[in-house]
């Protein structure tokens, strides 16, 4: 399997390199130049497995210069139960009601489903390094966050030898405990900091540094590269594929499918990488029907799916559901291709009127092609805290708030579609790490919620929700803050560059 760029200038790269690269120098985003089929006996006889090995039998076609016997090896210490992971299953498919289940994609070591891939990654990048870069050279992981991804890939890249990794954060982007558990990240190869601007800020100051060829040559003749632990990472999205599949096997196996029976996925999405995974997983023969793309109010993609204009000049909202705001989604990029069939003119065109004026339009054959597989809708603040709530009231069942505008659109989609077919919700992150979100969802906001300690939040919302609460979370309130630089979005080449030494 070889690997080219959406923009046209690189094609014949191997998995590693461009996990190596993370990015396309000069803009672009590497992508499998085919796309691999599963048929429907190979699924079948797939039902009995467990997750590594449905990883090992998806991510073989991916990676092909990776021997089996290496591939298996990391896979088993990525996706390892108890060590990593805090439930056998890895993602375990629990019912909501009557055709509606939940991915649980947050029992890994940071409570997000960022973890999937996070774990993962660094065990690929170290075979990278050690197959594309030149000897002892090192890599620097530049990561920009809106809450979820940086804590993921701390606690992937943290003292593994050969990288270091910086992380950049919204200040005021990410929720209390999110922030905790990066600034308290050990590790001495780690750098966590804060930008005062939002969360698209903080990622173009990261593709900035990327592209800033002073600061590359610069670290070039250190013997030092750039690196992408995000996902415009193609190493970040493959390891995603691997749970629709484990997912649907799942209902399979739990008798709510027959294996080749339609199943409606939805997603809440912001950067579009979770949810392009799913249309990979479509694309590669899982019978997945609709992929219902969810937005906050920042609901630039809903815009795009029923308009086929992308329009990024528009307010921006801070909402409860932080990894979601965001206005421009890089992996959009990578669809875009898919759908063009490879048109790199095209896709170039696209971007540059991103980048210029802010907006781009697709034509009609394109939106309908998207149109054929995606829906898009938004939820608002008050609906996904009134979804919350009920959820609860009716179920005892508790879900962090990007969940719950998932499942408030994959609501309105059956709604107004009619559609039947049963429905595999993303829960990306575990309730605890929004505690005082959906505590006030649930109790009002009259309770207080804003004025309680979050030790407190964490033990009214284990009451609640009768999940235990993660002890690396509770341990997190006694571990010393160890990160406390902040900069403005001009200053985070300047910062990365003192804190590299020169
Ligand atoms: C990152 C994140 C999302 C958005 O995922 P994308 O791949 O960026 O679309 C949704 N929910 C949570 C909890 C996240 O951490």
């Amino acid at each position: 399997m070889k690997y080219l760029s959406t923009r046209g200038e690189y094609a014949g790269l191997t998995a590693l390199e461009t996990i190596f690269l993370g990015i396309a120098p000069g803009g672009g985003l590497f992508l499998p130049e085919a796309i691999p089929q599963i048929n429907q006996n190979e699924l079948k006889s797939l039902l009995t497995a467990d997750y590594a090995t449905v990883a090992q039998e998806i991510l073989k076609y991916f990676i092909p210069e990776l021997a089996p016997e290496k591939l298996k090896q990391i896979l088993a210490s990525a996706y390892a139960y108890p060590a990593k992971f805090n439930q056998r299953e890895i993602t375990p498919v629990t019912q909501l009601s009557h055709q509606e289940y939940l991915l649980e994609l947050w029992h890994g070591p940071t409570h997000a489903f960022k973890d999937l891939a996070l774990q993962l990654l660094p065990f690929l990048m170290t075979e990278a390094n050690r197959s594309v870069g030149e000897p002892n050279q090192e890599i620097i992981i530049l990561t920009a966050t809106s809450g979820d991804t940086g804590k993921a890939a701390l606690a992937g890249f943290a003292d593994i030898p050969g990288i270091k990794i910086f992380v950049f954060f919204p200040e005021d982007g990410v929720s209390e405990i999110q922030r905790l558990q990066m600034l308290t990240q050990k590790g001495s190869n780690t750098h966590v900091i804060a930008v005062k601007g939002n969360f698209d800020d903080t990622q173009n100051g990261v593709k900035q540094i990327f592209t800033n060829q002073e600061l590359s040559t610069k670290l070039k003749t250190r013997g030092q590269v750039f690196s992408s632990a995000n996902s415009i990472n193609w190493g970040r999205l493959m390891p995603q594929i691997v749970y629709y599949f484990y997912g649907y096997l799942q209902l399979c196996r739990q008798g709510a499918l027959e294996v080749g029976q339609p199943l409606n996925v939805a997603v809440p999405t912001g950067n579009f990488g979770n949810i392009l995974a799913a249309y990979y997983a479509k694309q590669m023969g899982l019978p997945l029907r609709k992929l219902i793309c969810a937005s906050n109010t920042n609901k630039v993609l809903t815009d795009f799916i029923n308009e086929g204009v992308y329009n990024k000049n528009r307010q921006f909202f801070t909402t409860i559901s932080p990894s979601m705001d965001i206005l421009i989604s890089s992996n959009l990029e990578r669809l875009l291709f898919l759908l063009a069939d490879g048109e790199t003119h095209l896709i170039k065109n696209l971007m540059k009127q991103l980048q210029t004026n802010g907006s781009y339009q697709i034509d009609r054959a394109i939106r309908e092609k998207m149109g054929h597989h995606f829906y898009g809708g938004y939820a608002t603040e008050s609906e996904t805290k009134a979804l919350i709530r009920s959820l609860y009231q009716e179920k005892g069942q508790v879900v962090d708030p990007h969940t719950a505008v998932g499942l408030k659109v994959a609501r309105d989609y059956q709604q107004t579609s009619g559609d039947k077919t049963p429905l595999l919700l993303a829960a990306t992150a575990s309730p605890y790490k929004f505690n005082a979100s959906v505590l006030e969802a649930i109790q009002g906001e009259s309770a207080g919620i804003r004025e309680k300690s979050e030790f407190q939040l964490l033990e009214e919302l284990e009451k609640l929700s009768q999940i235990p609460i993660p002890d690396n979370l509770k341990e997190l309130l006694e571990l010393p803050v160890i990160h406390q630089k902040v900069c403005t979005k001009e200053a985070m080449g300047q910062i990365t560059s003192d804190l590299l030494g020169f």
